[in-house]
């Protein structure tokens, strides 16, 4: 009878947490989240458009509750972006990849990882630090970490380009994220340093649909390759849309034609078999 004494009263301390936190506030949850690291990262292969070989992963975090349930990134960063709670989860983003990714990059330094950062963590420039640190020591070259700097937000352009520039300096890729989205798009073209362009899937999914999007999109691609910048599509789901690319000399693409974001145990399994291909 004891035994089963103590089971139901920790089953009603647990059931009362539960409830306890249900009914916390967002934010007074996502600090939880913070302290107790409930963020994982899933993988999403970028794929040569032409040789069809993996170059890399973007990184794409998710907040796995107690519960086991994942949160979408689009659920919690704008509260994370808000409240600056963005800054520790940049942290723990940059040292679970490094954790997760480091002996493939070491073995293979041919692929990259591409990280998200927010306006704040560029403005601030707290991610240059935060970097080099999760690197000590492991091996990985810095020329294998691009760095997916948003549009969304951007206030202090001065600061933003000052500290992209020391990362750039540093070895580390840059890459402008949700290109062509923003109204200011061709001015951060200009201002920021810049390796890359990752063009935004909301233009690769008006691919073929109507003749003024086809045209932006083109436009988007002449742009971006004219200023002599790789240029990565976001978002391809069809054939079509790949061979469209293609025509148009865009190298990189990433998608569900080719892969969803994935545990870090499946996108090593997939690396693995790529490299059998
Ligand atoms: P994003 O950087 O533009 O990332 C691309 C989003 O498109 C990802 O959504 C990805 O899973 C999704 N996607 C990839 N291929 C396809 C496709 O073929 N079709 C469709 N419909 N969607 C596709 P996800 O993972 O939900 O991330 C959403 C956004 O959250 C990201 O957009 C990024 O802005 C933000 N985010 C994700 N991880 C981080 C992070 O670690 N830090 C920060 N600051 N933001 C992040
Ligand atoms: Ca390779
Ligand atoms: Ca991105
Ligand atoms: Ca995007």
């Amino acid at each position: 009878l004891l035994p089963i004494g103590i089971i139901i009263s920790c089953v009603i301390v647990a059931l009362v947490i539960r409830l306890l936190r249900k009914r916390l506030s967002p934010l007074a949850e996502l600090t939880i989240a913070v302290q107790q690291r409930e963020f994982v990262v899933f993988y999403q292969p970028i794929i040569n458009l032409t040789t069809g070989a993996c170059i890399g992963a973007e990184a794409l975090v998710r907040w796995r509750r107690p519960d086991g349930t994942m949160v979408p990134p689009d659920l919690f960063i704008p509260l994370a972006e808000e409240s600056g709670l963005i800054l520790p989860i940049t942290d723990q983003v940059v040292e679970t990849c490094v954790r997760d990714l480091r002996e493939l990059l070491v073995v293979d330094r041919s692929l990259h990882v591409a990280i998200n950062l927010s306006a704040k963590d560029i403005t601030t420039g707290r991610f240059l630090s935060v970097v080099q640190k999760a690197l000590e020591g492991t091996g990985i070259h810095n020329e294998q970490i691009w760095l997916e700097a948003t549009e969304r937000g951007f206030i202090d352009i001065e600061a933003a380009s000052t500290n992209l520039a020391k990362a750039r300096a540093l070895g580390f890729g840059i890459a402008i994220d949700d290109f062509g989205t923003g109204y200011s798009s061709l001015q951060y073209l200009e201002r920021l340093p810049t390796d890359a362009l990752k063009i935004d899937k909301c233009f690769i999914a008006a691919i073929g649909r109507t003749v003024a999007t086809s045209s932006v999109i083109s436009h988007i691609i002449d742009m971006a390759k004219t200023v002599g910048l790789k240029v990565v599509a976001e978002g391809v789901e069809t054939e079509a849309q790949a061979e469209y690319l293609k025509a148009h000399g865009v190298e990189f693409a990433q998608g569900w034609l080719y892969a969803k974001a994935m545990p870090v145990e499946d996108f090593l399994a997939f690396v693995r078999v790529e490299a059998w291909r």
